[in-house]
């Protein structure tokens, strides 16, 4: 939950060491200090004491050149929540009317399932056609139709067969682009969960986690958001799922949106998918003699502390041969709408990424990460670098196993 100064008081710890710069993805891509961790302090202290006005041209820049990725946090000996501080000045740029017009117009179709839905259905129209998959490429435009091409199923199961459900029952966030275009993700979520004992149960009511709203500075568009979400689920099962590491960081996070019992209960029963299944075992399935490398997603890592459990998961793969490439825990370049408003220095800083996937010998035949955004950025560059790699979510691959073990029929 954040203090009575909003979240600025995440910062009070920094003693300007420095030890953050090497680990930020946009300090290392432009080499200003301005766009390290330690420069965007600075300039956040300064507007929390009013010294720079939330309209001012270099601090917007700055901050909205900030991933938010977090991977500043770890790296901290002070223990300094740098991401809770961004928020907070992000909410007084909002506040301010920073927020551009074209943030305001994605955000107002995420909040608006109306809207949504029948964006994503064209999109999924759009991706059945094949045209995104033989036009991505290299371009601004190539890469969004990669970055859709990206969404693409692999092999999957089918219906588990019927198994004692002895762990509890789950409730499975379904998101909004998680559902509109890695529906298979999700159809893996819940053989998978079954296959380990797992009940799951279907929520209507729920909705987008407002991920996107809270990390732009829209503070009341992402509590609307979590609210309905909160009504939704509160009391429903034992559990709450999600898959996509965004949508668990924020609603781990629930209580700083609103701050009730009933938040902090619903936020303590949230677990991204890996983390059940390891702690199920998991149950281990057929081989699948591949090599994979494995591209740990800033808001599973840094926002919520997960590390071993995605590695847990896919050990339960007999013969699968699991890499981590240098770099396997930078930020790829996604974060939110961050690709979509900063093209070039997200491609830049994707770039290191797919160099790192390029340069790997033997080659892996598949990138895995857990994280939707991720998912489409690295899944764009790969293609535009014209690798022959293709980008799954954990779950997919032991979905796989499993089928293969004859756990599905
Ligand atoms: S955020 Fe932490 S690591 Fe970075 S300068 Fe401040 S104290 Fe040092
Ligand atoms: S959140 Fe990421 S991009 Fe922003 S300052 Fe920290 S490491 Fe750098």
């Amino acid at each position: 939950m954040t203090g009575t100064r909003g979240g600025f008081e995440a910062l009070d710890p920094c003693v300007h060491c420095g030890f953050c710069l090497p680990a930020c993805p946009t300090y290392l891509a432009t080499g200003d200090e301005n766009d390290s961790p330690r420069g965007r302090i600075h300039l956040i202290r300064a507007l929390e004491r009013g010294e720079i006005q939330p309209t001012d041209r270099a601090l917007v820049e700055h901050l909205d050149a900030c991933l938010g990725c977090r991977g500043c946090e770890p790296v901290c000996p002070s223990g300094v929540g740098y991401g809770r501080g961004l928020e907070a000045a992000r909410v007084r740029l909002a506040a301010a009317g920073r927020l551009p017009l074209e943030v305001r117009a994605i955000l107002a179709v995420f909040a608006r399932a109306w809207l949504l839905r029948p964006a994503l259905l064209l999109a999924r129209w759009f991706r059945a056609t094949g045209f995104p998959d033989r036009l991505s490429g290299h371009s601004p435009i190539q890469f969004l139709l990669g970055m859709l091409a990206s969404t693409t199923a692999g092999p999957s199961g089918s219906t588990p067969k019927p198994a004692p459900a002895t762990r509890g029952r789950v409730a499975l966030f379904r998101g909004c682009v998680m559902d509109g275009l890695f529906g298979h993700v999700h159809e893996a979520t819940r053989r998978t969960l079954a296959a380990n004992g797992y009940e799951i149960v279907e929520v209507d009511g729920q909705t987008c986690c407002g991920a996107l709203h809270d990390h732009a500075g829209d503070r009341a568009g992402a509590a609307a958001l979590a609210e309905a979400n909160l009504r939704a689920f509160a009391g429903r099962a034992d559990f709450l799922v999600v898959n996509s590491a965004g949508c668990g960081a924020l609603l781990k996070d629930l209580p700083h949106l609103i701050p009730s019992d009933a938040a902090r209960a619903l936020a303590a029963k949230v677990r991204d998918v890996t983390e059940l299944l390891a702690a199920a075992g998991p149950r281990p399935g057929a081989p699948l003699a591949e090599r994979v490398c494995y591209d740990a997603p800033c808001h599973l890592q840094h926002a919520q502390g997960i590390h071993r459990e995605p590695l847990q998961v896919l050990n339960a793969i007999p013969d699968l041969e699991i890499a981590l490439l240098p770099g396997f825990d930078r930020c790829c370049g996604s974060a939110g709408l961050y690709g979509v408003l900063h093209p070039e220095l997200s491609r830049a800083i994707l770039g290191e990424k797919v160099a790192a996937i390029a340069a790997a010998t033997p080659q892996p035949s598949l990138v895995l990460t857990g994280n939707p955004g991720c998912l489409m950025q690295i899944g764009a560059g790969l293609r535009a670098a014209e690798l022959p790699i293709g980008v799954a979510h954990p779950v997919e691959l032991l979905d796989r196993s499993y089928r293969a073990a004859g756990y599905y029929h």
